[in-house]
């Protein structure tokens, strides 16, 4: 039997996923997603990760072709290294493609941050297919994003390109997971979303108080659930939201002028409620010295994205 299998991993700070497909196929012929428990240790996930890669590669008597993996953190710029992750305390310097290698050798081997990766996905299997200069802004518990030129991610020479959670669309605004402050990570990500509205909702009636479960407080999600039932505070908020992100969004087609804008990640099943106040920002900061908007829309990608990118970067892999 002949090679014709990618192994896809994707090592965020929760789940460990890996997968298996075959050929240009669009399932997984096996996947495995297990907790990554980051207070065990960072030695523990990494025998987690390793074992299970092992699993895989033998399950398929070394008929894997490429692998490719996604890491959730900083990964040095020669794309071998995965250095830190910012809720993985510990996690230093593991050099995650010599020890994958290792396990299956001669086997192409490549990995990104799984903003990247993710964005490379989009690409490949995704809304981006067939753009030649995507953007891609996944906007979750964080925000993150990637720059594709001809389907490559942007590196930049630390590594660090496109992290657009942290471009500043409100100078001395409130304070952000990196230190700094007035990120778009601090006014848009699901986590701000979330906490902005706990703040601007006490002693205010808002229905959001009543959508609350008991273990529950505020999230991003209750905001929109209230904003969809004509909740005014919550409508206000998501209009503020909005609004940085069509900042953040001008800013980046600014400096990139894409072929397209594809935004994933969970905040974007609220997309309906965010895009148009967004886009009408850019609109009306681009056209005004006559530049042509890209199309700016929600990805169709809901699962599994970054370990789709995954395969796709196993399968740039081989091609190199
Ligand atoms: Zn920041």
């Amino acid at each position: 039997m002949g090679k014709d299998y990618f192994l896809g991993i994707d090592i965020g700070n929760t789940k460990l996923a890996f997968g298996l497909v075959r050929d240009d196929e669009m399932a997984f012929s096996e996947k495995r997603v297990i907790p990554t428990e980051p207070q065990l240790g960072v030695r523990q996930a990494i025998d987690k990760i390793l074992s299970n890669s092992r699993d895989l590669l033998v399950s398929v008597q070394d008929g894997v072709k490429g692998i490719g993996i996604a890491f959730g953190g900083f990964v040095d710029a020669t794309r071998s290294i995965a250095l830190a992750s910012p809720n993985f305390p510990g996690w230093s310097h593991v050099p995650l493609v010599s020890l994958i290698g290792d396990l299956a050798p001669g086997i192409p081997v490549c990995m990104d941050n799984d903003a990247n990766v993710a964005g490379v996905g989009e690409v490949t299997y995704g809304k981006a297919r067939g753009y030649k200069h995507a953007v891609y802004l996944t906007i979750s518990t964080g925000i993150g994003g990637a720059v594709l030129f001809d389907g490559q991610p942007l590196a930049g020479t630390q590594g660090l390109a496109a992290e657009f959670g942290h471009t500043i669309v409100q100078p001395r605004g409130p304070r952000c997971t990196c230190g700094s402050r007035g990120c778009l990570e601090a006014l848009a990500s699901g986590t701000s979303i979330g906490r902005i509205a706990r703040e601007r909702s006490q002693g205010q009636e808002t229905i959001m108080h009543a959508l609350v479960n008991k273990q529950e407080e505020i999230t991003a999600r209750i905001v929109a659930e209230a904003a969809r039932r004509g909740d005014s505070l919550a409508q206000t908020i998501l209009d503020e939201v909005a609004f940085h992100l069509g900042v953040g969004l001008a800013n980046i087609i600014s400096a990139f002028d894409p072929d397209i804008v594809v935004l994933g990640g969970g905040v974007m099943n609220s997309a309906d409620l965010l895009l148009p106040g967004a886009i009408q920002v850019v609109e009306e900061h681009l056209t005004v010295r006559g530049a042509v908007p890209p199309p700016i829309e929600a990805s169709s990608i809901h699962d599994d994205i970054a370990l789709w990118g995954a395969i796709a970067l196993a399968h740039a892999a081989v091609e190199r």
